[in-house]
């Protein structure tokens, strides 16, 4: 049977202190529920998820329903998790549960929703919910998908504006909210939202000690998350920000490529590369850095100074005679090269093996 006209209208009754009378009842399954719209709209911010916001009243068996149905059901607790809940009723009387807070302490809560106190679905319910109605008929039972600009996105309902309302199945709303989490995206855990404050946290540390390397090495895990929340956001400005940076670093570097300082201008790509990890322009000094690489005047080059440079290792160890081989080859194989000259060099001035 419809229940034609439940209304919000009626002003909140004064609060009865209750307590101290407070029932012993475990709490039963509830959604978590955000206390204030203001707590529910940071939430889908920050975490990047969809408000759900039911409204219900009391004294009637199909508003009721949400609550000892919709609720308790298994599987829309699973999926509630994946949204910011909001309860939104604008009366007091469910009884009261003992809870305990995050810090332990014992906690007085709404038998409905233990996670909020009955005054805050009634605060919701009168100064909130009513704004996402689209007339002044204030019908209930129902669900509002509301996102982070508080557009609503999705009105989950049976009946109409005009009507009113009969409750919707747990079945259904599960499937609702299934359609919309696929259409939206998942948003953050509470786990990788901590993970992505913490990363956030360092990286503002690193910046300040002006470790830029340190800094992208943080950065980069939190842009991977590639959420449409704050974090991520912010995150991706600084890394397009410090990308400009190097950019210019970069340039720099390819002007000693093009003015055919290969080894400086290695050197400088090297440092780009090692600098700014993750970046566009690393990745540009890198792929730079193999073509300089490539090139066979400066394969020569680079396998001329390894010859070079094993020589001086064993000279400093004292094996002389293995040091002058290095050299001898450096100078018969790359005599064309800056190390063929340096090897010839140190073959003058060695004392002749005998
Ligand atoms: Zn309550």
């Amino acid at each position: 049977m419809r229940r034609l006209a439940a209304l919000l209208l009626s002003p909140a009754p004064p609060l009865l202190l209750l307590a101290g009378v407070a029932a012993a009842a475990p709490p039963r399954p509830a959604p978590q529920c955000a206390r204030t719209h203001e707590e529910a709209v940071e939430l889908a911010r920050t975490r990047g998820k969809l408000i759900f916001l039911t409204v219900v009243v009391d004294h009637d068996a199909e508003n009721r329903a949400v609550v000892e149905n919709v609720f308790r059901d298994k599987n829309f607790l699973k999926i509630a998790e994946e949204f910011v809940c909001v309860y939104a009723n604008v009366e007091d009387q469910h009884g009261k549960v003992k809870t305990k807070g995050p810090d332990g302490k014992p906690l007085v809560r709404c038998a409905d929703v233990p996670s909020i106190e009955c005054r805050d679905h009634q605060g919701l319910a009168a100064n909130w919910a009513r704004g996402f109605y689209p007339s002044s008929d204030a019908k209930t039972p129902v669900h509002f998908v509301i996102n982070a600009k508080e557009e609503v996105v999705e009105t989950i309902m049976n009946g109409s504006f005009e009507q009113g309302f009969n409750h919707v199945p747990a079945d259904e709303v599960v499937a609702k909210l299934k359609a919309l989490l696929q259409k939206h995206g998942k948003g953050l855990s509470e786990e990788e939202y901590k993970g992505m404050q913490e990363l956030l946290t360092d990286a503002k540390a690193a910046r300040a000690r002006n470790d830029v390397t340190l800094e992208l090495q943080k950065l980069l895990p939190v842009v991977a998350l590639a959420k449409d929340v704050e974090g991520v956001r912010g995150a991706q400005a600084r890394v397009a920000e410090i990308d400009k940076e190097a950019s210019k670093v970069l340039a720099d570097a390819e002007v000693l490529v093009a003015r055919g300082g290969v080894e400086e201008a290695l050197d400088a790509l090297a440092k780009v590369a090692a600098k700014y990890p993750g970046t566009l322009s690393a990745a540009a000094a890198e792929k730079d850095r193999k073509d300089l690489e490539g090139r066979p005047e400066v394969k020569r080059l680079l396998k001329a100074r390894e010859l070079y440079q094993e020589g001086l290792k064993l000279k400093e160890k004292g094996k002389a005679d293995l040091a002058r081989k290095k050299f001898e080859t450096c100078v018969r194989v790359y005599a064309d090269t800056k190390y063929g000259e340096l090897a010839k060099k140190e073959l003058g001035a060695a004392p002749s093996g005998g």
